[in-house]
């Protein structure tokens, strides 16, 4: 077994990290600044198109997607080389994801047109979203049923001549309150009497189509998540698409769904490990240079004890991501998935300690806006909730560990 990475890892790794310290750490004071001069806009600020821009030209682009460069212009990094890259993103999650066009829901609306789009709707969709010309929503999830079980869902998908005519309410449709969102991938019923994994679909819906209609933006613990484009509740209200933009087959949304789960979910583990890390970083400079009677709190041998646990939980739960990656790239998501389903459960539960006990080395300065600490707590707990709460992953994992 070898634990060392490739030349291909090294290299971006490396690119990353240098690219992260010049501009990425730099630019959040001045997202904050252009935050705050514009508090009623969605739409993203300057200085992440500047990003973009800085990060293109040094080919730091779409480095999430797998698969044939020549195909997509990606990177075409293997799952295993893009999990330190992930990682060293989730030091700074307002910027750096989007940064390098690596960002939720984008990214995963973006497997999805490349592995099930047709032609037209990848040259229509998929190459603005490649080229972060446009962004795009995920919507799933609704308030009226219990969407971890996305049996549930409710939204209809009719038929109608050369139409499909939508009807349905979203809501925590990342990005969506940004207006350059421009395409929303629905999930729908279009066979309510049919078996119950093939009664769903997937639907492309044009932001601007007549009928679609953003409710109101969600806040998470009262941040409105702006530098991702919010979180909207959204009507769908007797949309009319042409049948053109179904993805795949009628009957194969639940299919589709589960394979954009899986890369989905192993991305944000990856990333919160960055946060984790992050956190840890802070936490020890803050230990070191602050005094609590009449020692420095690093000194303190609980805290001490928190620094060691930190280390003992983000060096092996890394390995464990990585080893995920690994099993994706050579045996498939699919057969992947116990591993996916364990990361979920472990890493953001592990990573919420972790920066729990950063904020309270920072005393009330942890829990202020003046570190990210508060704002990546934020972030860190909705992650057990978000693509699929830790009990559904559990209850899955249990169920295979036992068999049953
Ligand atoms: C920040 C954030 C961003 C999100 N982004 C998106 C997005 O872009 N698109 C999208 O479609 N959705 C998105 N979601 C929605 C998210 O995926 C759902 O909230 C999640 O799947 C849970 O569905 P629900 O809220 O309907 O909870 P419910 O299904 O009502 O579940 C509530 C609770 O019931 C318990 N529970 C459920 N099933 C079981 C079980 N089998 N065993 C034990 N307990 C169980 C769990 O504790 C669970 O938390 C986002 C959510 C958040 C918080």
């Amino acid at each position: 077994m070898d634990f060392a990475p490739d030349a291909r890892t090294d290299e971006i790794t490396a690119q990353v990290r240098a690219f992260l310290r010049e501009e990425v750490l730099p630019a959040e004071s001045v997202l904050d600044e252009q935050l705050a001069g514009t508090p009623d806009e969605w739409t993203p600020r300057p200085i992440v198109r500047e990003l973009q821009r800085k990060a293109r030209a040094r080919g730091l682009w779409n480095l999430f997607l797998p698969g044939d460069p020549s195909e997509t212009g990606a990177a075409g990094l293997t799952n295993l080389q893009y999990a330190p890259v992930a990682e060293l993103t989730g030091w700074s999650p307002r910027l750096a994801p989007a940064a390098f066009n690596c960002a939720a829901p984008d990214t995963g609306n973006m497997e999805v047109l490349n592995e099930f789009g047709t032609p037209e709707q990848k040259a229509r969709w998929l190459t603005p979203l490649l080229n972060a010309e446009i962004r795009s929503a995920f919507c799933m999830t609704e308030p009226d049923v219990a969407s971890s079980d996305a049996t549930n869902i409710g939204t209809l998908i009719r038929r109608d001549g050369d139409d499909y005519v939508i009807t349905g309410r979203k809501w925590w449709s990342t990005g969506a309150m940004n207006p350059d969102a421009a395409i929303f991938i629905v999930m729908g019923k279009t066979a309510p009497d049919a078996p119950r994994h093939s009664q769903q679909s997937m639907i492309l819906v044009p932001r601007d189509t007549p009928g679609v209609r953003i409710v109101r933006p969600l806040t998470v613990f009262g941040y409105d998540d702006r530098d991702h484009g919010g979180h909207a509740e959204v009507a769908f209200d007797a949309v009319r698409v042409p049948a053109s933009n179904l993805i795949g087959d009628e009957g194969g949304g639940f299919a589709i769904a589960q394979a954009r789960l899986g890369p989905g979910r192993i991305h944000h583990c990856m990333r919160a490990l960055g946060m984790g890390e992050r956190a840890l970083s802070l936490l020890t400079a803050r230990a070191t240079e602050r005094h609590a009677f009449g020692r420095t709190l690093a000194d303190q041998g609980v805290i001490r004890e928190w620094a060691a646990e930190a280390r003992i939980q983000l060096e092996s739960l890394r390995l464990l991501v990585l080893k995920t990656a690994w099993l994706m790239d050579t045996v498939g998501n699919r057969a992947a998935m116990t591993e996916i389903q364990a990361i979920k459960i472990a890493v953001p539960r592990a990573v919420q300690t972790i920066i729990d006990r950063a904020i309270q080395v920072h005393g009330g300065a942890g829990v202020s806006g003046d570190t990210p600490l508060a704002e990546l707590y934020a972030g860190i707990r909705s992650l057990r909730i978000a693509d699929g709460p830790d009990e559904v992953h559990l209850s899955s994992l249990g169920r295979a560990q036992l068999r049953l």
